[in-house]
């Protein structure tokens, strides 16, 4: 089978925006003028095409990130040019702070994105967080800034809070006719075009000369005069020759300068600024178009690197239908018409429904039965998908969100996504028997769905613990599991998700033998315990496959001569990983130990796995014990803005909460205060700083890293878990 859309008129982008900025109602408005969403939902209606869940439509926020395919011809087409058309895979990235790891993960699969900012507060502080991951990312980014109807709108101020804050890249592509209710439209300064909205939704874009007999007052036709000239150098400056010849007078032509902008916008040198009001049905077709025009297609992106899970060769794979078959599954989700359904980004090769891919983590072979494209509110059924593409699939029972699915003859593991460790755990319990059972289900299945959720069970108490990113994070995972799970649960305050490492080294000896009648037991281990040395994000990305780094434990096989045979290796490693689950000082999970088993025994007929397992835990354990233990803490990366005149308080306030102030700068009228703060002393922070300020400071906050916590504090820790 052929594919049935040029590669080349394929965009995976991704809205994102601060919460609150617009990403919803401009996500509306964009699949309203793709011609598939034929009704608008507002968003306190509760009824957005892509807030499907029940809870997030209550909250108005947009957690998870699903995939909607639409198609677009830009306005400056002709509408009957089927050559024209280009197809966009919209993927879904949430705002809050608690979720950025869906962020991070959106930004994996796309390959450009439309950062919506509100006009009246520009950069706001997720913003900031979202544009650093996404220049971590290298994603190519076009800005729009909404809002402009609204009162105090000031698309300048919005744009130099861009320059400021983000980029000095940043360039105006447009300015706006009118500001607050008197915002009617945009210039293009391109083409030196008025533009306005007309007809239901604003569906009729109107193009006007800029002239005074069109309407337009002087002064913003010298405004456009102005910034034209600023474009037009910005873009030539990124070509030598096309620079030499503007030097001696030479302006390119409309077609040149938007092929030399593309090119510059790909490559992270530009970024195209664009105005309007979603709400009030401005300016949005254009940004569709500047999609088009600047936003890459699969085929201008770099090859994708990834390792052959035999042999750990590095391998890329190309955006190419006759490469093998590789793909990211980047998001488990429940459909409410066909079950659980998986995402995935092909980059290389074709998939086609009923056939079999190879998942290098499972080292499974698994069966796609149906293949599902998502449109705004119907799934179409595909037979075939090709490199490039997004698709969702039914029937992968156990493939999780970032796992590689490929062609079995082939096989490749893509780079991993590095997901952050949870900070925030809390107890909870079912209120009867049958909830029970449906629990242990419901938070599994959430599990899978979401990499930075984590289910454990108290080993003592034979709790379960959930643990998340932040309160939010676990607020609605809670509320998930009640609602669409029907399971009653009594749920245990947030708690610190603390853990314990080793700052020395020792060796250990752990035996299990029991002589009784019958058949005995006999394992036998002698083990050295380490501090692991810490790896940069890059390095973790890069690593083999199949080692336990991932987990903050490492196993080093170093058994000769079959001392211990090779069928008790596994169990051993098991019986490591379990002792480390349990702490030495508080019972609170250790990590980063790598475990070097060297020697040991065995007995032809009473070695068992068991043995074994419980050999190599109680050695773990009593290694940690002697290797000076301490309690690590997640410290967090914290952001505070606020009047002047407060910033000594706030300051004052974070120091007594063991914090590290790294900075201050201006903002307009206010002071950004940056600062490191263990998790622990944030909790309830938010009303503090009301009432410290007026109401009139805000803060950002995310994870860091996890520090050794002082030993006073320590003691306290392991006085209330004793
Ligand atoms: P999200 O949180 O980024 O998804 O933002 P929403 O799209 O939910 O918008 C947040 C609020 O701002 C809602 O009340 C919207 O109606 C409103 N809003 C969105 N776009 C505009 C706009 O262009 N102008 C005005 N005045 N309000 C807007």
């Amino acid at each position: 089978m052929e594919r049935d859309y040029p590669l080349e008129k394929v965009r995976n982008i991704g809205i994102i925006a601060h919460i609150d900025a617009g990403k919803t109602t401009t996500t509306e408005r964009v699949l309203f003028y793709t011609g598939v969403s034929h009704k608008i939902g507002e968003v306190h209606e509760g009824e957005t095409v892509t807030d499907w869940m029940e809870q997030e439509r209550e909250r108005g926020i947009t957690i998870t990130s699903a995939a909607v395919t639409c198609f677009w011809t830009p306005t400056y087409a002709d509408p009957k040019d089927k050559s024209k058309k280009h197809r966009f895979n919209i993927i879904d990235t949430p705002g809050h702070i608690d979720f950025t790891v869906e962020v991070k993960r959106s930004l994996r699969v796309l390959d450009g994105a439309v950062v919506v900012f509100d006009g009246v507060a520009g950069v706001e502080p997720q913003s900031e967080t979202n544009w650093r991951y996404a220049d971590e990312a290298k994603v190519p980014r076009v800005c729009f800034i909404n809002k402009l109807d609204r009162t105090g709108a000031s698309f300048e101020h919005s744009f130099a809070t861009i320059l400021d804050r983000l980029t000095k890249k940043a360039v105006r592509m447009q300015i706006p006719i009118g500001l607050e209710e008197k915002h009617e439209g945009v210039i293009d300064l391109l083409r030196m075009k008025a533009y306005y909205f007309e007809g239901e939704m604003g569906n009729k874009v109107v193009e006007k000369d800029l002239s005074a007999e069109a309407g337009i007052p002087e002064n913003l036709i010298k405004e456009a005069e102005k910034y034209r000239n600023e474009l037009i150098e910005k873009i030539v400056e990124t070509d030598d020759v096309m620079m030499e010849e503007y030097l001696e007078g030479v302006i390119p032509n409309i077609d040149v300068l938007k092929k030399t902008l593309r090119k510059a916008v790909i490559a992270n040198e530009i970024f195209p600024v664009y105005a309007g009001s979603a709400l009030k049905n401005k300016g949005v077709q254009l940004v569709l178009d500047a999609v088009v025009d600047y936003l890459p297609a699969p085929t201008d992106i770099p090859p994708i690197p990834g390792i052959n899970p035999d042999t750990d060769e590095h391998l890329v794979r190309h955006a190419d239908d006759k490469e093998p078959f590789a793909a990211l599954a980047f998001k488990v989700a429940t459909d409410p018409f066909v079950g659980q359904i998986i995402f995935f980004r092909v980059y290389s090769g074709s998939l086609a429904a009923g056939s079999y891919v190879y998942n290098p983590r499972t080292r499974n072979k698994e069966r796609i039965g149906r293949i599902l494209r998502m449109h705004a509110n119907d799934r179409e059924e595909v037979k075939q998908v090709f490199a490039g593409e997004i698709a969702a699939a039914v029937g992968l029972k156990d493939t999780i969100t970032s796992d590689t699915i490929c062609d079995e003859n082939n096989p490749i593991e893509l780079n991993r996504i590095v997901f952050p460790e949870p900070v925030i755990q809390l107890r909870i319990e079912p209120k009867t028997k049958a909830d029970q059972e449906k629990m242990g289900m419901a938070l599994n299945r959430l599990a899978q769905e979401d990499p930075t959720f984590k289910v454990t069970t108290d080993q003592e108490t034979g709790e379960t613990i959930i643990a998340g990113m932040g309160e939010l994070h676990l607020e609605i995972i809670v509320d998930r599991m009640k609602r669409e799970f029907t399971v009653e649960a009594n749920v245990g305050k947030p708690q610190v998700a603390y853990r314990e490492t080793i700052t020395g080294t020792s060796e250990a000896e752990g035996k299990y033998i029991k002589q009784s009648g019958g058949r005995g037991n006999y394992g036998h281990v002698k083990i050295k315990v380490k501090p692991m040395e810490m790896l940069t994000k890059e390095e973790l990305e890069d690593l083999p496959k199949n080692t336990k780094r991932h987990e903050g434990f490492e196993f080093v096989n170093n058994i000769k001569g079959g001392v211990i045979p090779q069928e008790y290796i596994v169990p051993c490693e098991k019986g490591f990983k379990e002792g480390l689950d349990r702490g030495i000082l508080a019972g609170f999970k250790i990590v980063n130990v790598s475990v070097d088993l060297w020697d040991g025994s065995y007995h032809e007929v009473d070695s068992n796995e068991m043995a074994f397992k419980i050999a190599a835990s109680m050695a773990v354990q009593d290694a940690c014990r002697r290797a000076n233990p301490v309690i690590l803490e997640p410290m967090m990366k914290v952001e505070v803005i606020t009047p002047d005149k407060f910033m000594g308080d706030v300051t004052g306030n974070l120091s007594s909460k063991r914090g590290l102030i790294e900075g201050m700068e201006d903002r307009g009228m206010n002071k950004v205060i940056k600062a490191i703060v263990p998790l622990s002393e944030m909790f309830g922070y938010m009303t503090g700083l009301r009432s410290m300020t007026e109401g009139r400071a805000g803060f950002t906050m995310e994870f860091f890293r996890y520090d050794i916590v002082p030993n006073n504090v320590a003691e306290t820790i392991i006085a209330t878990r004793k």
